[in-house]
């Protein structure tokens, strides 16, 4: 009976849908429809309509009318008529052959548009520079329905297109920046959603303004009023009193805004003075005291400005959830993911846990947080980062813990970053729907932007899965291109991938040189760690191709974390070492006929600071033969060093590449030549040298010395017959 009545319903819709006529929205270049937008229509409905007659004219030829009003069953109807859900929620919908795109402030009606042609027409912007609208040569329909709301209420991407193109950025149903208005002049009236203001307790509270006046407006640090950088003293009344003022001026000035910062200034100096120091003993740390002044705040100017936020951030001391206090409906919560493991999830590393206790704990006290999260390596953009898996799953976690909004943290200064197009796209899309099928928009984005590279790329995605995200290896957005994370499989593996990539979309520029963008990071690894190879491969051509190709100059955020900064240097820096190689030194091969492997060693102990010092004061405890060069365990950690002796064969003439990373101090000698040089006590550091030898034996000397801490003595070798051998397994002979 059940299964009778399921077939009866099945029958009685699919009925429904075959019997509604066919309406026939263009044929062969001409339509009868027209663009319907009230007289009364806001600005952001007139750019909705203006949008749908572009890219239908793209699609199809035909040139739809806006028009105030025609005859019924040939419009397509843009109103704002707040259907149910939140903010920028949608319906599109036929009504016979009228189509009605209704929208909830402030842009829903603009995305109904923009699903539409997704959706039904098959349009894409991929990116600012790529578009697709599929010519058709017909488009009917019988039955249309579509509703959305948005996952996340602020979706603010924070890559360098979407947060400056904002036409590009509405297109993505990103709504931090502004859609300029159709005059060219200003922008779309309520069109901005986000924040205003970072760190803004100082602009309330000036300390240049009131210090001197006003001293116990500032925080007490060991018993003095601070008139510097610091935090003012919440508990004041006349600090909440002067914050409030402040607030409502810039909220009645500036009203495009849905959250104003009333956050901590970017410092740790909080109040201890003995009334502050109570309200945080009251309510469980500094947090407490933050949240307990924020919500005045909040309550003051509730009624005056029903919808819109007060917000604070949960940041260095006030990072931990406060306890006996909740934040109040009006107020978000700023939250940052800045020290996480991008490449897990929350719950399944180590790394993560501390974040993830504070998101649980505010998300549990607060009605609304805001995300401050960081999908990119910010060491060097560039650098390839695994995190594919867990985009989907972090931004639903904070949504599950009440985030209102999310700003997406990328390459926000350049282009420089991996596979930009694709993160900007696939955030955009996950912010909107936390829960899309993020297979399907990889493919989607794979095949449609790369074409029949696609499935390459694709490869790569599970290249990336495979190597960078084996066990044990984690990284947070602070990744170093000479990180060991990057092997040389992953590099040889990637670029081969790439070839294929490449020839696949051989003789079609446009995507050849989407295919060479994606390449990029791998060859500005290749060159970190294999330069030889690299210039073999012609990886520092490729590099120099895109960087100016894209016009990217600046290639990491700055210069704290040890990245390359500028795509100047870069390029200068691969021309010195091109230098280099060409006017290496020539070797002549010793007439020498050594036959037993490995070499010979002494051993020294002493507190010695170069191998200068070693060789000239060392204690010698041990002399020997070992069959390869390399420090073992069992070996004491301090104050020792070796002196590595013997011959190295070449076993064909040509360039041969040296690399040593060492900690302390390393010399290289070959017949007799220093010549990668490497000495003092520090941490680990690595070079190169470049040297031409003839085929044959080359006497080979290598010092090393360990001062204190931490030991590393590694190296790896090219040669114009073989491919990279790593320092233990050197062909040397005693
Ligand atoms: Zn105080
Ligand atoms: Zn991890």
């Amino acid at each position: 009976m059940m299964r009778y009545l399921h077939f009866t319903l099945w029958g009685a819709l699919l009925l429904a849908f075959s019997c509604a006529p066919k309406q026939t929205l263009f044929e062969d270049g001409r339509s009868e429809y027209s663009i319907v937008v009230g007289e009364d229509a806001t600005l952001i409905e007139q750019y909705a309509a203006q949008e749908l007659q572009t890219w239908i004219r793209e699609v199809s030829g035909a040139e739809l009318p806006l028009v105030a009003d025609a005859q019924p069953g040939k419009r397509l109807i843009l109103t704002c008529e707040e259907p149910e859900g939140r903010d920028d929620a949608f319906v599109y919908a036929n009504d016979g052959g009228d189509i009605r795109f209704t929208g909830k402030g402030p842009r829903g009606t603009l995305y109904a548009v923009y699903a539409f042609l997704e959706n039904e027409l098959g349009c894409r912007w991929y990116s600012a520079k790529v578009s697709v609208a599929p010519r058709r040569d017909s488009w009917s329909f019988r039955k249309l329905h579509c509703q959305e709301a948005p996952g996340i209420r602020i979706r603010d991407n924070c890559y360098l297109d979407p947060r400056t193109k904002p036409v590009f950025s509405a297109r993505l149903r990103n709504n931090f920046v502004r859609i300029p208005s159709p005059d060219g002049e200003g922008t779309i009236p309520g069109s901005a959603e986000g924040y205003w203001g970072v760190h803004a307790l100082g602009t309330h509270v000036p300390v240049g303004k009131y210090f001197k006046t006003h001293p116990e407006y500032f925080c007490l640090r060991d018993g003095k009023r601070y008139g510097g950088y610091g935090q003012p003293c919440l508990s004041n009344p006349e600090v909440l009193a002067i914050t409030i003022e402040s607030v409502r001026k810039v909220m009645l000035e500036e009203p495009d805004y849905l959250i104003y910062s009333v956050e901590q200034n970017d410092n740790q100096l909080f109040c201890q003075c003995e009334d502050c120091q109570a309200l945080s003993q009251m309510y469980g740390g500094e947090s407490g005291v933050m949240i307990w002044f924020v919500n005045q705040v909040a309550d003051a100017v509730r009624e005056e400005f029903p919808d819109k936020f007060i917000g604070t951030f949960a940041y260095q001391y006030t990072r931990h959830a406060p306890t006996g206090i909740r934040p109040r409906e009006n107020v978000v919560v700023r939250l940052c993911s800045i020290e996480c493991c991008l490449m897990h999830g929350y719950d399944e590393c180590e790394q993560n846990q501390s974040f993830l206790q504070d998101l649980r704990e505010w998300g549990e006290i607060a009605p609304h947080l805001y995300i401050w999260d960081y999908v990119t390596d910010f060491a060097q953009y560039c650098v390839p980062v695994a995190n594919w898996k867990t985009l989907q799953p972090h931004i639903r976690d904070f949504r599950d813990n009440h985030a209102i909004g999310i700003l997406e943290e990328g390459d926000y200064q350049t282009v420089s970053c991996e596979l930009r197009e694709m993160r900007t796209w696939l955030l955009s899309k996950l912010m909107w729907n936390p829960d899309a099928d993020m297979d399907a928009l990889i493919l989607d984005f794979t095949d449609g932007y790369y074409g029949p590279a696609g499935r390459y790329i694709r490869d790569y995605l599970d290249l990336e899965e495979r190597i960078l995200r084996r066990p044990g290896v984690h990284g947070n957005c602070y990744v170093h291109p000479s990180d060991s994370m990057f092997t040389d499989e992953f590099i040889q593996e990637g670029r081969r991938i790439f070839a294929d990539a490449k020839e696949a979309v051989a003789g079609q520029q446009d995507l050849y040189n989407r295919v060479e963008t994606a390449e990029m990071p791998l060859c500005f690894l290749q060159m970190v760690k294999n330069p030889l190879l690299g210039f073999q491969e012609g990886a520092d051509d490729l590099v120099r191709r895109v960087v100016e190709r894209e016009g990217m100059s600046r290639l990491a955020e700055g210069a704290w974390a040890g990245g390359m900064m500028s795509a100047k240097e870069l390029l200068a820096y691969y021309e010195q070492i091109r230098e280099e190689i060409d006017k290496g030194i020539v070797l002549p091969a010793v007439a020498v006929n050594p036959t037993e492997k490995g070499v010979e060693y002494v051993r020294y102990e002493g507190d010695f600071m170069s191998t200068a010092e070693m060789l000239d004061r060392g204690t010698e405890v041990e002399r020997g033969t070992a069959s390869y060069i390399g420090l073992t365990e069992a070996q004491e950690k301090d104050h020792f060093g070796y002196v590595y002796k013997g011959w190295l064969e070449a076993s064909k003439e040509g360039l041969y590449q040296f690399r040593i990373t060492s900690d302390d101090g390393t010399v290289l000698l070959l017949d007799g030549k220093p010549v990668l040089d490497l000495d003092g006590s520090h941490s680990p550091v690595s070079a190169f040298c470049f040297v031409r030898l003839e085929k044959g034996f080359h006497s080979f000397e290598l010092r090393y010395f360990e001062d204190c801490e931490g030991q590393i003595l590694e190296g790896s070798l090219m040669g114009p017959a073989e491919p990279l051998v790593p320092l233990c397994d050197w062909k040397l002979y005693h």
